[in-house]
């Protein structure tokens, strides 16, 4: 990752827009294929939902590696293109996209960075998106101590005891790890059917009849705090309300989306996403790809391995804006001497 130097214009062939692990694997790409590139990304670290949200769950459905936990495959996605040394400025927000008159695009982002690049991939997954937070007062000045949007690290939560709001898989998940490590877990949720794997719902049953655990239904009513921590929670329901102790409070409500700047873009959006043709996954704005979560075609899976084909059939139409009067020839890496090299070496 490189620092972050505000009102200064940075040239490149492709700006890609969003380091999650769509647009880390673009990058990669862009390099296999000899172009340049710059990535920016909102939050602070690269990633994206992966390492938002769920960085220490395991995900089985990667080619070629059985298992892998989400943080694992960005340092992986990470390892994978750092030969290549493209620039990653985090915290750099794209809001602004104005087409120049020689057709290339210049970028300005909310801190105040600037990109001119031929090319832009927009690999922005939900866009802006933001846990849905806790509507009470003292939610706000907790956050980050004692009130949890996401399990960064479990072990953190050792001996705690913890309290889970929601009623889909992330708080399912988290409810059934966490409880062999907190000294008491306690799952809270506004009613008895969920959102989430059936197989972890029974598991937790099995786990509240075995008194691993508890299950509470009813509404978050009120945060109690004693010099600035949590020190319980008032839950609401039909009979009342009653006080739980509790030296952490996990939300997992879900995420609230908002694409934010883009849709000011002159992109045709629908729902939040953008709209793309799937020959080479490019909007309506000639040389503006959008690839992963963002893009909407039909029958799109939220999956990161179509978010990974899209990112190399769009780059390879993208290599015909950037170079118009050059040929793209056809070779594998494993016949890449070029890359092989480069690898080697870095
Ligand atoms: C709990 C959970 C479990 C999952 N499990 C799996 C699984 O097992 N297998 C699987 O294939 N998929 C899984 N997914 C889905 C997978 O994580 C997504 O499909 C994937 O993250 C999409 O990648 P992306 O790069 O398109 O977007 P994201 O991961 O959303 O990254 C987009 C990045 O763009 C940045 N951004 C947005 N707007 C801007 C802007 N204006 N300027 C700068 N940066 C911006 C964001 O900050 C973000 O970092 C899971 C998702 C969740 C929530």
């Amino acid at each position: 990752m490189t620092e972050s130097h505000p009102n200064t214009a940075h040239s490149t062939d492709i700006l890609i827009i969003g380091a999650g692990p769509v647009g880390l694997f673009a990058a990669f790409q862009v390099g296999v294929l000899g172009m340049q590139c710059v990535l920016i990304d909102a939050l602070d670290r690269p990633g994206g939902q992966c390492t938002e949200l769920y960085p220490e769950k395991p995900i089985y459905d990667i080619p070629a590696l059985p298992v892998c936990t989400a943080q694992e495959l960005v340092d992986r996605l990470l390892e994978q293109c750092r030969p290549f040394g493209f620039p990653i400025h985090t915290g750099q927000r794209a809001m602004r996209v104005e087409q120049q008159a020689d057709g290339r695009y210049r970028v300005t982002t909310e801190q105040g960075m600037v990109f001119d690049a031929a090319v832009l991939l927009i690999a922005a997954g939900a866009g802006a998106f933001v846990p849905q937070r806790v509507a009470l007062p003292e939610a706000a000045a907790l956050e980050g101590d004692s009130l949890h949007y996401a399990v960064r690290d479990m072990a953190r939560f050792a001996g705690k005891r913890i309290v889970i709001a929601g009623g889909g898989d992330s708080a399912l998940d988290w409810v059934l790890a966490l409880r062999k490590i907190a000294a008491h877990t306690t799952l809270l949720h506004r009613r008895d059917n969920f959102r989430a794997a059936d197989a972890s719902v029974a598991e937790m049953r099995g786990a509240v009849a075995a008194g691993e655990m508890d299950f509470v239904v009813g509404m978050l009513d009120a945060l109690q705090t004693q010099d600035g921590r949590l020190t319980g929670i008032v839950v609401k329901h039909k009979d009342g309300t009653h006080s739980l102790p509790c030296d952490d409070l996990i939300a997992l409500y879900g995420l609230v989306t908002d694409p934010g700047p883009l849709a000011n873009w002159g992109l045709d959006m629908q729902a939040g996403r953008i709209v793309v043709d799937t020959t080479a996954y490019e909007t309506n704005r000639p040389g503006i790809f959008a690839v992963g979560d963002i893009a909407l075609y039909p029958n799109r899976q939220k999956l990161i391995l179509s978010g990974f084909h899209e990112a190399a059939l769009a780059l390879r139409k993208a290599y015909r804006v950037v170079y118009p009067d050059k040929t793209l020839v056809h070779v594998h890496t494993s016949n890449n001497a070029t890359l092989r090299e480069r690898i080697q070496h870095s």
